[in-house]
């Protein structure tokens, strides 16, 4: 479904990705690990086109992602979750959820206003809440939640769980297994190293610029090495 190969971006004339080559299939749930500045942000950036790709193709359901446009990408089914949110702070709950809802592709079961409710039953309650009132963990939901309703066929998240309490972080990964139990390709971010285990088919991690080793959370969870070499924050 997203396949990167050698993929290469600068910020000015310095260079954070070095040949970034992963693939996630359909249904799956992969994940980008790494310490801090390592190039995962700037991955999923350039997949989103937020970042331009220097070299190397990035490829979506068969199309070519670079040097496309961000909201051509997002169209073809790619719903992101960045890092820090980014809820619309003056608009409602509600609003967030509805401002840039879309089905581009036309799913015949789309994703509702209800629907998010019924997998984040905390957001019912805060439906006239301006944005910026809302908890990190109700903001984290609603991002999720705002990503879903353009029915997304990959969904991105980045720093899924970062800075939330331990209940929080629970009620969204019990919800990200939730949604790719039911068929939704996930390529995430995050920390929680336990938690990504449990929910991930394929990890991929990251050391400056490029993927260093990959695998299953099995083979993971066997290789004390590679996790205390690149891993331990
Ligand atoms: P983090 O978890 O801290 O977000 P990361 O693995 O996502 O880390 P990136 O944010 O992709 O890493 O950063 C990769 C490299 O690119 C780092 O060296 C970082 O300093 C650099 N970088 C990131 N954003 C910019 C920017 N806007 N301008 C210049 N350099 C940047």
């Amino acid at each position: 479904m997203l396949e990167l190969k050698d993929v290469t971006a600068h910020y000015g004339t310095s260079q954070a990705l070095f040949g970034m080559s992963l693939d996630l299939q359909a249904g799956q749930v992969a994940t980008l690990l790494g310490r801090n500045g390592m190039g995962k942000t700037t991955t999923i950036n350039s997949v989103m086109g937020i970042v331009k790709a220097s070299g190397g193709s990035i490829r979506f359901d068969g199309q070519e992602l670079v040097g496309r446009a961000s909201f051509r990408t997002a169209n073809l089914g790619i719903g992101l979750v960045p890092e820090g949110r980014q809820i619309f702070p003056n608009l409602t709950m509600m609003e967030n959820l509805v401002a840039t809802a879309s089905n581009h592709l036309g799913v015949s079961d789309p994703w509702t206003v209800e629907k998010v409710f019924a997998l984040f039953p905390e957001l019912e309650t805060r439906k006239s809440s301006m944005g910026n009132l809302l908890s990190g963990g109700e903001q984290q939901m609603l991002a999720i939640g705002r990503a879903l309703m353009t029915n997304p066929k990959l969904l991105i998240l980045d720093e899924a769980t970062e800075g939330l309490a331990p209940l929080v972080r629970r009620k969204i990964w019990d919800a990200l297994s939730e949604i790719s139990k039911a068929g939704m390709s996930i390529l995430v971010v995050d920390k929680n190293l336990a938690d990504l285990m449990r929910i991930s088919d394929r990890h991929y991690i990251v050391q400056r610029g490029e993927v260093v080793w990959s695998g299953s959370s099995a083979e993971l969870q066997a290789d004390e090495t590679t996790r205390r070499r690149y891993l331990e924050f």
